[in-house]
């Protein structure tokens, strides 16, 4: 037994706990003892004071409720207008997982519901929504999680070894570096290695989406001397974009089977993302680098996380993820190195500034010495007009084109900018400032991902939440929105011709269904291009952005030539990234101040330009490091 579990039971002081496990970094205590298990509260409450850890008590297996007549008890239990879906019993772990549309009745005022039916099953009940839209994708991902629930408890409880097991432990030199394996001076294949003495950690590991070939450059650096797969500990995944995931299943071909830390809605997102990449790297003619079956291996080694909840992942790292604005579920991860030897913050994508659908990145950590700071909108030039102009300009172009009777195409990214535009248009027609008979085409993974947005409200900002809890005004469940989910569904629109508005991904017109629009849309004047993201170098988006009038595709063994005449627009302000003048209040507000702030994800000019400027300004150290090397920060 592990030196912290005797330090529990010595605490306890009691012969009635009979087994002890980790879940990841929480501690679970079993006992056979109905007594003990309903009124054990003060007990483990002082253990946790003690030794500063999460510790749960569950009833063990054998003394719980049988499933079937615990099932029956749940459904009499719970009110009828909360909505319930679903009751799944997690048999390894004594919990119980109740799907509700309404949370918050099912777990009755100050959890009253809940208790009744933890003293009457002596199972742990947890509450989840019921998406209001349902995706079967979804339903796939949480299929996945409670098939395998014996492996995930036998995987939890490894994780917990890794990270107790070195307990109480204290190393002299201690050192801490950075190496970046992606994402130096460029944007793509986030990617860096976090090490101590102790631990290896990445924080992300995407692929670089501007790319369409499987060529190294689309990929981090992992033949770089410092990684060794073998000695990973645990990824820390920022948010569900491609460029900061895309390459997570390639560590699970390879052999890697440990944790992978993300909040819930980028498992979620990301497994949808992932798929959908698989499925576009075939339709390209490519071999995909790894197989949808690692990408189930992904999700079956998540653990997920809340903001501001703190977790151990190594002995001498502990992560808290806090919310960074970006997409839904994006999060800057804060890294507490040591005892109190060293903290960071890698802020990933943010955005400090609101947007439709979040709350501008939070400023306030505990402690703070040094900022990995992203440089996307990093250069003097790059200055947003607000977000009420940039509205106002989608709002307009749409208008003008739909009155000539044309079409829209907006490539987006599956999440962020799509939700944010479809909010847009909801508001647009609420205005009456948009003819609701007008189709606005949402286009495969873009729905399914709109669905994910729904299922957590509570990652949204106060005023979406507020819609979905008090007024029932889902604004994702709109009528104007029609689901394109076939490619038979997408040649008739193309075929059809009549005026629309359409959201599809690729962002950066590298491959997928958007490029199939753009096919169709391109020769005629009257449709516009509309472009809401970062277009990546080399990307189709980038070079139609700068003027490019035709573009070839291959289409059997034939190369055919597309010409450009569509009208092509971008707004830059709807960026899920902070511009210039919001990274630098970003540093300037950031609470405590960071003395060495570390620049990447940007292209080499603009990451210079933010170096210089942030000293010249801050008098902080600053330093951009390229792919490969390496910061020694302690
Ligand atoms: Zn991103």
């Amino acid at each position: 037994m592990a030196d912290i579990q005797k330090e529990i039971l010595r605490l306890l002081n009691t012969d009635k706990v009979s087994d002890i496990a980790y879940e990841g970094a929480n501690i679970v205590l079993y006992t056979k003892n109905k007594d003990y298990f309903l009124n054990h509260n003060g007990d483990i409450k002082q253990v946790v004071n003690e030794i500063k850890k999460r510790v749960e008590l569950r009833a063990h297996p054998e003394i719980v409720m049988d499933a079937k007549d615990a099932e029956s008890l749940i459904k009499s239990i719970i009110p009828e207008d909360a909505g319930l879906a679903q009751v799944i019993f997690d048999k390894e772990r004594s919990r119980v997982i109740i799907e509700a549309e309404k949370p918050g009745i099912a777990i009755g005022k100050q959890g009253m519901i809940l208790r009744e039916i933890k003293e009457k099953t002596l199972w742990v009940p947890h509450v989840r929504r019921t998406p209001p839209i349902r995706s079967p994708l979804i339903e796939n991902i949480r299929a996945i999680l409670y098939m395998k629930s014996d492996y995930r408890r036998k995987f939890l409880d490894k994780t917990g070894h890794r990270i107790y097991d070195g307990w109480i432990r204290g190393k002299k030199h201690e050192w801490i570096r950075l190496t970046y394996l992606g994402s130096g001076r460029q944007v793509g294949r986030s990617c860096i290695l976090l090490q101590t003495p102790e631990s290896n950690v990445l924080l992300d590991c995407g692929i670089n989406p501007a790319i369409s070939s499987n060529t190294e450059e689309a990929f981090p650096y992992l033949d770089a001397p410092e990684f060794d797969i073998n000695k990973l500990d645990a990824v820390i995944v920022s948010h569900a974009h491609l460029d900061h995931t895309g390459f997570v299943p390639y560590l699970f071909k390879y052999g890697y089977r440990g944790p992978v830390y993300c909040t819930a809605p980028t498992r979620d997102v990301m497994a949808l993302t992932l798929l959908d990449y698989v499925k576009i790297q075939r339709m390209n003619g490519l071999d995909p680098v790894y197989e949808p079956e690692m990408i189930k291996e992904t999700i079956l080694h998540t653990i997920c996380l809340n903001y501001e909840e703190v977790t151990d992942v190594t002995p001498d790292v502990r992560i808290t993820l806090y919310n960074a604005g970006h997409i839904l579920g994006s999060a800057m991860v804060h890294i507490h190195v040591g005892n109190g030897l060293h903290n960071l913050l890698y802020s990933a994508d943010s955005k400090f500034g609101p947007t439709y659908l979040l709350d501008p990145a939070v400023i306030k950590f505990p402690r703070l010495e040094t900022l990995m700071l992203e440089s996307t909108y990093g250069g003097k030039e790059n200055i947003q007009p607000s977000k009420k102009i940039c509205e106002m300009q989608l709002a307009d172009k749409i208008k003008e084109t739909i009155a000539r009777r044309g079409r829209v195409l907006i490539p987006v990214l599956g999440v962020g900018r799509a939700q944010e535009v479809m909010m847009i248009l909801t508001e647009m027609a609420a205005n009456g400032e948009f003819d609701t008979s007008i189709p606005v085409y949402v286009d495969g993974i873009v729905w399914d991902i709109t669905a994910i947005h729904s299922a957590y409200p509570e990652f949204l900002n106060s005023r979406i939440r507020k819609l979905i809890f008090h007024k029932n005004e889902n604004p994702f469940l709109s009528e104007m929105f029609k689901r394109v989910g076939s490619s038979k569904e997408r040649q008739h629109i193309t075929e059809e011709g009549g005026p629309c508005v359409v959201l599809a991904t690729s962002g950066m017109l590298s491959g997928g269904p958007s490029v199939e629009y753009l096919k169709s849309f391109a020769s005629s004047e009257r449709n516009t291009l509309i472009f809401v993201s970062y277009q990546g170098e080399g990307s189709l988006g980038r070079r139609i952005q700068r003027g490019e009038k035709e573009f070839t595709f291959s289409s059997g063994k034939k190369q055919e030539m597309v010409q450009v005449n569509l009208e092509i627009m971008t707004i830059e302000g709807l960026s899920g990234h902070s511009d210039r003048k919001q990274l630098m209040s970003f540093v300037y507000k950031c609470t405590p101040s960071p003395k060495k702030i570390i620049i990447n994800h940007g292209e080499t000019s603009r990451g210079l330009d933010l170096a210089s400027s942030i000293y010249k300004q801050f008098r902080t150290e600053t330093v951009c490091p390229r792919n490969l090397e390496s910061v020694r920060l302690k």
